[in-house]
């Protein structure tokens, strides 16, 4: 060992002294890692009085997750003791006496008392700066959220006013067809007066239809709103849950021609809930399924209880969900964008919607799925509902 890369020797009287001078707790071990001498920073630092430290292992300042590799580091520095910082590009930790944990920085050298090799360490709080780079990481966190948020809200505003001008369009075509049709004299050939008629009926079932769309849009528009601000009001009946499946079954089934729905078990319960927002938790899944499995026929409603709940879920066959989405699926605006999904129009808000009746009614919603095998989407809802929605 180079006599210049451990500073000169000085007598340990003169020497340990001035140890109290400097503002950084400053710690000298011995070869076996004993606290031979510590300043008075140390005693603030740690929480100890200077005679409980000195003669103490200096494992006891460390959390003991880190003393066995302590033990081994400081072996090796006294192997090699040369002036370096301690665990470089770790994050080093000191323990205080009422076992309370916090960050250090530790700069070592060592240290040649009466002939003999020690090591000083500089041990420096760093909580103030940790907590500084916590918070900076918490803030770039909270940017980076509000900036997705940002993305897919604007994403939102552009697919809902696609969504509102396409009906409109429609209504519009239609509407001056009408006015063109109103300025022509009577048709007097009856065969042409029936076409007319007909032509006419089919417009004002799609002005009809396409008003409905509009309706539902701006009705879930308003929904996100009420949860948002907190304010969806629920109005409370008793029903039979089963028969309330039936019926949305029934009328899902009458619209649509694609799929064969078909309902499995039974609850036997009667529910005190919102009917209609059950129902609109319902027709979202039903509709779905039928939206995200354009490739297969069936769909299953699954009915049962367990325990204190009824567990109502719909199974489709489809294009599923790859499971690093599923998290974010009950989300305000949240879409998936993958290759699979992004041909689909939609607006991200009757998952959120839904959840949110079912939050509501202290149940919850969530999903089973794996992209390309289907997704089953469950939600529950407690029996006892009348108690707890009590207020
Ligand atoms: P959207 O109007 O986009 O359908 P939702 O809130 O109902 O909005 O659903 C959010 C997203 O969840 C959808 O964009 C879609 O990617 C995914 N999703 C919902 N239901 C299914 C399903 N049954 N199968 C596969 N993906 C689904």
């Amino acid at each position: 060992m180079a006599e210049e890369s451990i500073g000169m020797p000085v007598s340990s009287t003169d020497f340990l002294q001035f140890l109290d001078i400097s503002p950084d707790a400053l710690i000298v071990i011995n070869k076996g890692g004993t606290m031979i001498a510590v300043n008075q920073s140390v005693e603030k630092l740690f929480g100890y009085k200077r005679a409980e430290l000195l003669g103490m292992p200096l494992d006891t300042l460390l959390p003991v997750r880190y003393r066995d590799a302590h033990h081994v580091h400081r072996v090796h520095y006294f192997e090699n003791p040369r002036p370096r910082p301690m665990g470089v590009g770790l994050q080093l930790y000191g323990l205080r006496k009422d076992n309370t944990e916090f960050p250090v920085d530790i700069s070592l050298r060592p240290l040649l008392l009466d002939g003999i090799v020690h090591a000083i360490g500089a041990v420096r709080d760093m909580s103030k700066q940790h907590w500084a780079e916590q918070e900076l990481q918490e803030t770039h966190q909270q940017l980076d959220f509000l900036q997705e948020q940002q993305a897919r809200y604007d994403t939102f505003l552009s697919m809902a006013s696609h969504e509102l001008r396409t009906p409109i369009t429609t209504l519009l075509t239609i509407g001056q067809m009408f006015q063109r049709n109103i300025e022509r004299p009577p048709l007097t050939d009856p065969d042409e007066r029936a076409k007319a008629i007909e032509i006419a009926k089919s417009a004002l079932d799609e002005m009809v239809k396409q008003i409905l769309r509009m309706n539902r849009l701006i009705g879930d528009l308003l929904d996100v709103s009420r949860t948002s601000t907190g304010h969806l009001s629920l109005i409370l009946s008793d029903f039979l849950l089963d028969e309330l499946v039936s019926e949305v079954v029934a009328t899902t089934q009458s619209m649509a021609t694609t799929h064969t729905i078909t309902v499995e078990g039974a609850t036997c319960v009667t529910i005190h809930a919102d009917r209609d927002r059950i129902e609109q938790v319902l027709v979202n899944l039903l509709n779905n399924a039928i939206k995200y499995s354009p490739q297969t026929q069936t769909i299953e409603v699954l009915l049962s209880t367990i325990g204190e709940s009824a567990l109502i879920s719909v199974r489709d066959h489809g294009i599923g969900i790859a499971k690093e989405h599923q998290a974010h699926l009950f989300e305000r605006y949240y879409r998936l964008i993958d290759d699979k999904h992004k041909k689909y129009a939609g607006l991200g808000i009757g998952l959120y919607i839904a959840a949110q009746i079912v939050e509501r009614h202290k149940g919850k919603m969530w999903v089973d799925s794996e992209a390309s095998k289907g997704a089953t989407f469950t939600f529950s809802l407690p029996l006892s509902l009348r108690e707890r929605m009590s207020p």
